[in-house]
């Protein structure tokens, strides 16, 4: 009789992961990919099992995406992984010097290493009738479920902030029917991401889809009657009639775990570009990460971001470190948007002063804007242009010197420009 031995249980005190969305999943997964053997838990406060956030603001407001698509994972993934998914538990204090987390419930779990992918949540308005019924946020899967219920008795909307998630909200209740206004502080849409020209051409395709867009203007109050919201009035005493308000005015990273066990922290966790915070054995990553990104252009920079994108690759280089074969992450930052029927991609982070050459027209809503710095691609914005955001990445890694004639000559296929060697 053959007998096989029984595997032996890993006992290593686990990672314990807080944050059980995109950045905290990644982590697990990448961590088993590169051999990272030790027990892991992975904690979210929501009650669902890790989901997509970008259709919440797109597809799903809608109805073009339903509910049962959005998982990030497939049913197993977790339980094939020996990765302990825990949903609806909350980290309440952080013991760093003894490696100990509290829950919401009393209980204490002690880990060999922490992630903090603890995200943002959304920012509150500071004005009086922010806490109106019919005042929405969106972050979560619950709140988009709430605006789309609410979307149902309302006819007019009013999103307050142009931003990315402002606009795509707009562009989604817009095409659900509804009058919608977009109430934007500064003069221009985007103004922190875009140069004039994206944030004007992006106000026209707004504007000529029915968005109505009031720039340059501050909120004083949100007013109603029966504890309702029914009116945006604005700095200048002017008065937006509403059902509904969305709030789009950013975020605000969740460091209060970080901060509390002393660990270093402005404008997010500070981490390294393996994403390891001020304290032994205490990582963070994603949104919540304030962190350092080395191969940008001019050198390494420091930078929160809010992406997809940024979380992947944030985790990916974290677990490398985790497992022993560090690689932090050496790409482009990139980032997508859509609203209406246009897709737009970024990559790289463009700054005043870059030379922006255009590629296409931007009246047919198909066109690719680079910007070159000494020269050089660093950063590209396309619309409807999915093939040319591909290839902009490649040139942007390989920090490609390019005469702006090739880039503005649609003729010349992208992929015969020959990329710098790194
Ligand atoms: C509506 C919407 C649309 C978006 N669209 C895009 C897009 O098109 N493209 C793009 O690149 N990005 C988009 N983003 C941004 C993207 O979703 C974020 O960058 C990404 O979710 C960051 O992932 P994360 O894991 O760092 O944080 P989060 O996704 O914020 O997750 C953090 C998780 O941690 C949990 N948590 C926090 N504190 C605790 C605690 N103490 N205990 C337990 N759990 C805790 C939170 O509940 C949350 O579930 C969008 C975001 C939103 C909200």
């Amino acid at each position: 009789m053959s007998r096989t031995a029984a595997p032996k249980a890993n006992t290593a005190a686990p990672l314990v992961i807080v944050g059980a969305s995109y950045a905290g999943t990644q982590l697990a997964a990448s961590a088993r990919e590169l051999g990272f053997d030790a027990p892991i838990v992975l904690l979210g406060e929501e009650r669902h099992a890790p989901y997509q956030r970008p259709p919440l603001s797109k597809g799903l407001l809608t109805g073009k995406t339903s509910v049962d698509t959005l998982a990030l994972r497939g049913p197993d993934f977790f339980t094939d992984n020996a990765i302990d998914l825990q949903t609806g538990r909350r980290a309440v204090s952080l013991d760093a010097a003894a490696r100990t987390l509290r829950l919401d419930d009393g209980a204490t779990l002690r880990y060999g290493s922490l992630a903090l992918a603890t995200g943002a949540r959304c920012r509150t308005l500071p004005v009086s009738g922010a806490d109106l019924a019919g005042v929405h946020n969106l972050r979560t899967l619950d709140d988009a479920l709430g605006i789309s219920d609410a979307l149902g008795s309302a006819s007019r909307a009013c999103v307050i902030g142009g931003g990315f998630i402002g606009l795509e909200v707009a562009s989604a209740l817009a095409a659900r029917g509804a009058a919608v206004t977009v109430v934007e502080s500064q003069e221009r849409l985007l103004a922190r991401s875009f140069p004039a020209l994206m944030s004007n051409y992006l106000a026209g395709a707004h504007r000529q889809r029915g968005v109505d867009l009031v720039l340059g203007r501050g909120v004083r109050a949100l007013t109603g009657e029966a504890d309702r919201v029914q009116h945006v009035e604005l700095d200048d005493g002017s008065r937006i009639g509403c059902d509904m308000v969305v709030l789009g005015i950013g975020v605000t990273p969740n460091v209060e775990l970080a901060r509390q066990a002393g660990i270093a922290c402005d404008n997010g966790i500070l981490t390294d570009a393996l994403g390891r915070s001020s304290a032994p054995g205490v990582i963070a990553v994603g949104d919540v990460a304030n962190t350092t990104l080395p191969a940008m252009p001019g050198g390494p920079t420091r930078m929160r971001l809010e992406s997809i994108q940024a979380a992947n690759d944030g985790a990916r280089a974290a677990a490398s470190a985790l497992a022993g074969k560090p690689q932090p992450f050496d790409g482009v930052p990139w980032f997508w948007s859509d609203q209406h029927a246009l897709k737009l991609q970024m990559a790289g982070l463009p700054q005043p002063g870059d030379e922006a050459v255009l590629r296409g027209d931007m009246q047919t809503d198909r066109f690719s804007l680079f910007y070159l710095r000494d020269g050089v691609l660093v950063a590209a914005h396309s619309v409807n242009r999915p093939a040319e955001h591909m290839h902009s990445r490649k040139l942007i890694a390989a920090r490609t010197r390019i005469d702006p004639r090739l880039l503005q000559d649609a003729s010349v296929d992208l992929k015969s420009i020959p990329r710098s060697s790194p």
